[in-house]
């Protein structure tokens, strides 16, 4: 081990001073935040897989009859009323099959294509490892965990054998023994352990980064507190919480606060400001 700071809080907790980690490598806040990592992975890949069906329309009208009467009887709005209606929809041709036909052209998103098909199992070339993102369209994610998962057994459990290469099966074997407090054994250990584990995380944050972006959701910002002091070091406005993190942390002095702490701070603060300004 070079370094006694944590490799992985250049990548998770940017913006901080990097802690000195208790156990070699990582801090015990980015081994946490590891774990989310991949679990992040698991739901944005779900989400690209299976995107959210259309909406259905819920609302019902009163169906008529010619005399403009009610006939008693409810229909459902026709959902695509807004755009003129389904139109017709091209039933089973009796023709014989012809190959070569060309049938209805594919969806024309092929970072999403990428982005979820399945492990691709053997090695990509030199080249694509250099910028596995850019150069060669998106890897698709299943695939860059499984050469990791691949990389992580052969370096630290030799014995095992290799998980099937599905999304839902790897993030299993990489989240082992994961529960809330506790990245798993499996990531713990890597996290102690392997010595790629630093570039591992930035390039799966990378990833993570990629995939919010092809489902249009926005980089979650972190929450910053202006104007609040750390009771700690005494700095204001250096209390920060990554969106998505239980605990806000001071950039000045690393010390931790859970929300309650916060709610705390923020109430006895403002009332000692209140009572100088009515003095
Ligand atoms: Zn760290
Ligand atoms: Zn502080």
């Amino acid at each position: 081990m070079s370094t006694n700071t944590c490799v992985c809080c250049p990548t998770f907790r940017r913006g901080f001073a990097p802690r000195r980690p208790d156990r070699p490598q990582v801090c015990e806040v980015c081994r946490l935040r590891f774990d989310t990592l991949v679990y992040d992975l698991w739901l944005l890949h779900d989400r690209l897989v299976n995107p959210d069906p259309a909406e259905v329309d819920q609302r019902r009208y009163a169906r008529r009859d010619q005399q403009g009467k009610r006939t008693g009887e409810h229909r459902w709005a026709d959902p695509l009323a807004p755009i003129g209606g389904a139109g017709t929809i091209p039933g089973k041709t009796n023709q014989p099959h012809v190959s070569g036909t060309p049938g209805r052209s594919t969806p024309a998103n092929l970072d999403q294509v990428d982005l979820t098909s399945p492990a691709r199992v053997p090695n990509p070339t030199a080249a694509g490892r250099r910028d596995p993102w850019d150069q060669i369209g998106h890897l698709s994610v299943a695939t860059r965990l499984y050469e990791i998962v691949r990389d992580w057994r052969d370096t630290l459990w030799p014995d095992q054998h290799l998980p099937v290469p599905t999304m839902d099966e790897l993030v299993a074997w990489m989240r082992a023994g994961a529960t809330d407090g506790y990245a798993g054994d499996r990531t713990d250990h890597a996290c102690t352990r392997h010595p790629g584990i630093g570039d591992t995380a930035a390039e799966l944050h990378d990833l993570r980064r990629i995939l919010r972006a092809q489902l249009g959701d926005t980089e979650p910002q972190p929450r910053r507190w202006i104007g609040v002091t750390c009771p700690t070091c005494n700095e204001v406005s250096q209390i920060q919480q990554t969106a998505g993190d239980e605990y806000a942390e001071c950039a000045e002095c690393g010390r931790m606060y859970t929300g309650d702490q916060m709610t705390e701070f923020v109430t006895k603060q403002a009332a000692a400001t209140r009572a100088v300004a009515t003095a």
